[in-house]
C-alpha cells in the first residue's frame, strides 16, 4: 500500500543528519558524540541549516552562539 499525497510529517533538510540539542550542531547519523560541544544528546527532528564558516565574522553565528564553525540547525525540536 503506497501512501502518496500530503502527510504533516517534518523532515530534516538533511536527511541522514541529526542535530545537537545542546549547541545544534547538525552531524551524520553515526556521530556519537557531538564534535562541538562533547554532547551526546541529539535529535532527528530539526528545522533549517545554517553554514558557519567564519563564526568570529558571521552576524547569525553570534545571534546562535555559535563559536566554531560547521553546520548548524536553526532550530531543533
Ligand atoms: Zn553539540
Amino acid at each position: 500500500m503506497s501512501t502518496r499525497g500530503r502527510r504533516p510529517v517534518r523532515r530534516s533538510p538533511l536527511p541522514g543528519y541529526k542535530a545537537c540539542r545542546n549547541c545544534k550542531a547538525v552531524v551524520p547519523e553515526e556521530t556519537e558524540k557531538c564534535p562541538v560541544c562533547g554532547s551526546t544528546d541529539f535529535s532527528k527532528d530539526w528545522m533549517g541549516l545554517i553554514i558557519v564558516l567564519k563564526p568570529e565574522e558571521s552576524c547569525i553565528a553570534s545571534k546562535l552562539g555559535i563559536k566554531k564553525e560547521g553546520m548548524y540547525a536553526i532550530d531543533v525540536l
